[in-house]
């Protein structure tokens, strides 16, 4: 049962069956019951099929047995296609007969309610308690190419082509579109499979069942939902170390969906949560179905560039300008060429060709040309890849310059991805062909599937296990902070800044008080100038209500200024909650800090330029826990601002390592409080010489638990 190269698995008996029997089986042809059969026999499983249906003698010229117990012969694999309501009864006797493994395609369980939900839960305990595995319920099955298995155990009208891609799918509608899609671009999969409900086998299971499998190169995966995003994290960090993980995320959850009242909350939304979870673990993620056959077929074929330096070949100039720009917008580097490999271009090259990158052959280019230049941009020590470009003339076909760009590309360990702007004959021709590079039809979707390689080599390049620093907090104490949240969860002001203090965050020297004259005292007492800002519950965006003022020289400015926000609180309707005075900072770079809790994929963290525009410019970078130093500096240092932190125009450059730290310090400080539902830090003032802290700081929390 097990397949040659790979260890025994407990998916064994669902993926490589020697016997399978069809419960449900049937003689009408436009039913699932004769679809799964006739699959079965098209794709010439090499097992034995057992057909079971009590009303018939024969099915697509099988024998019929009338229940699972009637075969003579253990079954490895049950796909079990009756009305829901006999599924309970054929899963116990299945388990009676010692059946291996489980896929239930019959519908109607936990995605119609209450009812299907206690039927679906009956099901995982009877199948978990026999320690067998079942895909489903709900779904349209599995397959697997391999030549000594050959099962097609779907009802997809489309036969599966065999290759290197595993491809596992959430919805089972999808599955049957994507299945077309792969067999038209002659994409070849190893195993497929549709989840369905994921009542027992789920994505992680899959991606532990490929880790191994040396057939299986690249891993796709279409997903709605993280069952349990922590298994998940440690799997694909594993596993896309060995492998490539490619996914669809389709879907924004209900609880992802986070009130807009902090700026990161309002800045992030569940999606970007999502992609940064992804992005930690190594997993790359496509926006479509179609993107993601695109970036598919280049890990298929090519080994990831050492690095983002791309050399562009073209016989004409437009699309080797739209290839430039979308390998610049994906990331990716088009510098110029060595005086070395110019020379060697000038030298076969019409004198009317360009030289640079791109290298413009101009449209009298030849096979041989193609053939030359190629050799001569892969052996340029500066350039990692090369992307190709061909515009076919009217009546040309470039298949010959295709197989001699295969020729080059297979003497190279450096990717060589090709756009073919050519008729339908020539895709007809060249699909399927595994020894050709990648072709793609147009620059864009080239340039994306080759930046998706180079940001996955950059990433294996990363070192697997980075210690996360120790880094230690009065945990009690900031628990006794968070208590004292007001009725709307949000922490008064002086306990927001307790707690990053507690968290070895620097913040600007304050005092919280409650009436205007106490507000004039304690002004004295920080020494002007200051900062007056009235504290109320509620009261969200202070500068929009007046509620800030800044650079405040005497006593006199101190009072009148509490005296008009007192005013302005009463207009807007918000009950008076004191007053916050801080020293007045000046100089540096306001950045902001931002923690917002996901319910199931935990917290995400933000770092970006700050201020009252933040929402403006959109500056961010997220990352989610654990995060490793080395994220936490790529985040602060990924931002489009970064020069405004390392100095422009005789500003002194901030301290950079102390926002590493920082971040660092939120990652520990959410981690370790779960309560923490958001916090934003804005502005940080980012300075040099030990100048930096916090200026403004918010912070929700859930409530406690109760019981
Ligand atoms: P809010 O964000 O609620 O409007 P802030 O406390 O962030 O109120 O203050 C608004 C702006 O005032 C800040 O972005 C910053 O530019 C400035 N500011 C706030 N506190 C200080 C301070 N202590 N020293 C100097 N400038 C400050
Ligand atoms: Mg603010």
């Amino acid at each position: 049962m097990t397949q040659p190269n790979r260890p025994a698995h407990p998916l064994d008996p669902i993926f490589s069956p020697r016997s399978v029997a069809i419960v449900g089986a049937s003689r009408s042809r436009d039913s699932l019951g004769w679809a799964l059969v006739h699959n079965l026999v098209r794709a010439e499983f090499q097992g034995t099929l057992y057909p079971v249906n009590p009303k018939a003698r024969s099915i697509h010229s099988l024998r019929c047995y009338p229940s699972v117990s009637a075969i003579p012969d253990p079954v490895d694999l049950a796909v079990i296609t009756v009305p829901r309501d006999f599924v309970a009864g054929v899963v116990d006797e299945c388990l009676a007969a010692g059946v291996g493994g489980l896929v239930v395609i019959t519908a109607g369980f936990s995605e119609t309610g209450a009812e299907g939900r206690a039927l679906e839960e009956q099901l995982r305990e009877r199948v978990r308690a026999a320690g067998i595995r079942m895909v489903g319920p709900n779904c349209m099955g599995v397959f697997n190419t391999a030549e000594e298995v050959r099962l097609d155990a779907t009802f997809s009208p489309t036969p599966p082509l065999p290759g290197s891609i595993g491809f596992v799918s959430q919805s089972g509608a999808l599955g049957v579109a994507v299945l077309n899609l792969a067999a038209g671009l002659g994409l070849g999969l190893t195993q497929f499979i549709s989840m369905g409900n994921k009542a027992d086998v789920s994505g992680n299971d899959l991606l532990e069942y490929w880790e191994d499998d040396p057939a299986t190169r690249v891993i796709c995966m279409y997903l709605e939902s993280f069952g349990n995003p922590k298994r998940f994290t440690e799997i694909a960090k594993r596993v896309s170390r060995k492998k490539p993980i490619l996914v669809v995320k389709a879907g924004r959850t209900e609880e992802g969906a986070r009130a807009a009242s902090s700026h990161t909350g309002a800045l992030a939304g569940a999606d970007v949560t999502v992609s940064a979870f992804l992005e930690q673990c190594g997993v790359l993620r496509a926006d479509t179905i179609e993107e993601l056959f695109d970036i598919a077929r280049a890990f298929e074929r090519c080994a990831p560039p050492a690095g983002p330096r791309v050399g562009i070949l073209t016989n004409a100039g437009g699309p080797g300008i739209l290839a430039t720009d979308a390998c610049v917008s994906f990331g990716l580097a088009i510098p110029p060429l060595s005086e070395k490999t110019r020379k060697a271009l000038r030298s076969f090259l019409p004198r009317v060709a360009s030289v640079d990158n791109p290298v413009d052959m101009i449209a009298s280019a030849t096979a041989d040309h193609y053939a030359l230049s190629l050799a001569t941009l892969l052996e340029d020590p500066e350039l990692d890849a090369a992307l190709v470009i061909n515009v076919t003339p009217v009546l040309g076909d470039p298949r010959d310059i295709l197989e001699r760009i295969a020729d080059v590309a297979r003497g190279s360990e450096k990717p060589v991805l090709a756009v073919m702007m050519a008729r339908d004959e020539f895709y007809a021709a060249v699909k399927g062909r595994g020894d050709l590079p990648p072709v793609y039809a147009f620059p864009e979707s080239a340039a994306r599937a080759l930046a998706r390689l180079a940001a996955y080599g950059a990433w294996r390049q990363r070192p697997a296990a980075e210690p996360l620093p120790e880094l230690a907090m009065d945990d009690a104490a900031i628990a006794a902070e968070l208590d004292g949240a007001d009725a709307d969860g949000h922490l008064p002001p002086a306990r927001a800044f307790r707690v990053l203090e507690l968290a070895g965050i620097p913040v600007a020297r304050h005092r919280q008080v409650g009436s205007v004259a106490e507000a004039v005292a304690a002004a004295a007492e920080l020494g002007f100038p200051v900062v007056l800002k009235a504290v109320a519950t509620g009261l969200v965006h202070k500068s929009e209500l007046g509620a800030v003022a800044l650079d405040l020289r005497t006593a006199a400015e101190v009072e009148e200024a509490a005296r008009g926000m007192e005013q302005r609180l009463a207009a807007a309707g918000l009950a008076p909650g004191g007053f916050l005075l801080q020293e007045m900072a000046r100089g540096g770079q306001e950045v902001i800090f931002g923690i917002s809790a996901d319910p199931k994929l935990g917290p995400l963290l933000m770092f970006g330029l700050g201020g009252k525009y933040v929402e403006v410019f959109r500056d961010v970078r997220f990352g989610v826990t654990p995060l490793a130093p080395s994220e936490a500096r790529e985040m602060v240092l990924g931002i489009k601002g970064r020069k405004l932190l390392e100095g422009v125009r005789g500003e002194a450059r901030v301290d950079i390592d102390l926002l590493v730290d920082a971040l660092l310090r939120l990652a520990r400080l959410a981690t370790t409080h779960p309560r923490l539902a958001e916090l934003d830090v804005n502005p940080f003032l980012a300075a040099g010489g030990g100048r930096s802290r916090a200026l403004d700081a918010r912070i929700r929390v859930t409530p406690p638990a109760t019981g």
